[in-house]
C-alpha cells in the first residue's frame, strides 16, 4: 500500500494533476481526505512520478494497508481524542468504573468515587457481551439513562459498550465514547456503523487479533469518517493459564510506533484478579500507553459481572498517585480531574437524598 500525503494548502488544480498522474501508475486509488490518497503499486515508480510536485509531502510505503491509522511523516505523532475535559493522547487518561451498570445507587456511588479520585471518565456496560447466554447481559437502555444521569451529576464523560448494530444510535445519543469490545473487533458491520457516528470510539483489540488486524479493524471506523478513535490493549489468548489473558504490552510499544491513534490499556480483563490490576496499570503507563480503562466497584464481592477483577473504589486514589510516578518515568503528565461537585462525598448525599 502506497500512501501519498499532500499539503493542506494544495490547490484543487494541483491535486487533480497529481491524481491524474498516479491514476494509471497503480491500482485501487482512493482519496481518503483532500490531503490523503492511497493506492497499490510500485513505490519507487510512483515516488519518481511525483518527485517534482511541490505539494506532495510524502510518498510512503506502508508495511500494511492501514493508510488512515498509520503514523506518517507530516502528521502529528498522536491524534488526541476529546473525552470530557480530557484529551486522550495528550495527558494520561484514566477511565474507571464497574464492568456493568447494575442499578442507580451502585452506579452513582461508584461514579462519585471515580470523580473524587480525580479520574477522567466513567465506564460501565449497559449492554454486556457474555460467554454464557444465561449470564447477566446488562440493563440495556435504562442502563444508558443511568449513565447519562451519572454524567449529569458528576460532570464525568461516560464510556459504554455497544454489542448490536441496532443499538448504535441509542448508545451514541447517551454516551461520550462508544466501546467496541474485544469480541466484536472483527464485527465489520458494527465497525462500519460506529464509523458513521461522530461519537469517539474506543476499540479493543480482539482476543486473538494481531497488531495488523487491529489496525485494519480501526480503518473501518476511520473510513466511515469517524476520526475519533482510541485503541485498547486488553490482553490476548496465549498458552498461559495462570491469569485471565496475557497483557501484551509489547504490542502497545509497537502500536505507538505504527499508529497516530491513542492507545490505552485495560489491565482488568487481563489480570482477572484485583490484586494484579495496579501492577499492570503501572506497567501500562511506564510502557507509554496514553491511559487506562480500569474496572472498579464499591462492593466487588456483590458485582454482577467481573467482580474478581474489580479494584475496590477505595483503592482508586492510591492507584492515581502511583500512576503519577509511572507517567513521570515515561515522560508524560497526569492531570487530576477536579470538581467541587463530588469531592468530599457530595454526590453520595445527593444520591441518597
Ligand atoms: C468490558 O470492558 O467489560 C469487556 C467486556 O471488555 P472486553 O471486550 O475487553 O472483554
Ligand atoms: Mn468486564
Amino acid at each position: 500500500m502506497i500512501v501519498i500525503m499532500l499539503s493542506e494548502a494544495c490547490a484543487p488544480v494541483d491535486r487533480r494533476r497529481i491524481i491524474d498522474t498516479v491514476q494509471f501508475a497503480g491500482t485501487g486509488l482512493r482519496v481518503h481526505t483532500p490531503a490523503l490518497l492511497s493506492l497499490s503499486g510500485d513505490h519507487k515508480k510512483i515516488a519518481a512520478l511525483l518527485a517534482d510536485e511541490p505539494c506532495v509531502l510524502d510518498v510512503a510505503k506502508l508495511p500494511a494497508a492501514y493508510p488512515r491509522s498509520a503514523r506518517l511523516k507530516g502528521r502529528p505523532r498522536t491524534t488526541p481524542v476529546p473525552l470530557g475535559n480530557a484529551d486522550v493522547g495528550e495527558d494520561f487518561t484514566v477511565i474507571a468504573g464497574p464492568c456493568s451498570v447494575e442499578n442507580r445507587s451502585q452506579l452513582l456511588t461508584i461514579a462519585g468515587a471515580v470523580k473524587a479520585a480525580g479520574a477522567h471518565a466513567l465506564r460501565a456496560g449497559a449492554f454486556k457481551p457474555r460467554t454464557s447466554p444465561y449470564s447477566f447481559h446488562g440493563l440495556g437502555v435504562p442502563g444508558l439513562r443511568l449513565l447519562a444521569e451519572a454524567r449529569e451529576l458528576t460532570g464525568l464523560p461516560v464510556v459504554t459498550e455497544v454489542v448490536d448494530v441496532r443499538d448504535i444510535e441509542v448508545v451514541a445519543e447517551h454516551v461520550d465514547m462508544i466501546q467496541i469490545g474485544a469480541r466484536n473487533m472483527q464485527n465489520y458491520t458494527l465497525l462500519r456503523e460506529a464509523g458513521r457516528t461522530r461519537v469517539p470510539v474506543l476499540m479493543k483489540r480482539g482476543l486473538s487479533a494481531s497488531v495488523d488486524e487491529t489496525l485494519l479493524a480501526s480503518e473501518y471506523l476511520l473510513d466511515g469518517g469517524n476520526e475519533q478513535v482510541v485503541l485498547c490493549e486488553r490482553g490476548i489468548r496465549t498458552f498461559e493459564s495462570s491469569y485471565r489473558f496475557t497483557l501484551d504490552l509489547g504490542a502497545v510499544a509497537v502500536l505507538k510506533e505504527r499508529t497516530h491513534l491513542p492507545v490505552i490499556v485495560d489491565p482488568s480483563h487481563a489480570a482477572g484478579a484485583s490484586g494484579r490490576v495496579v501492577p499492570l496499570a503501572l506497567a501500562a503507563a511506564a510502557v507509554g500507553a496514553d491511559g487506562i480503562i480500569v474496572e472498579s466497584h464499591h462492593d466487588p464481592a456483590a458485582a454482577l459481572c467481573d467482580g474478581a477483577q474489580a479494584l475496590p473504589v477505595g483503592d482508586l486514589p492510591d492507584l492515581m498517585s502511583r500512576l503519577v510516578h509511572a507517567c513521570t518515568a515515561a515522560g508524560r503528565s497526569l492531570r487530576f480531574e477536579t470538581g467541587d461537585q463530588v469531592r468530599g462525598g457530595g454526590l453520595l448525599d445527593r444520591v441518597h437524598s
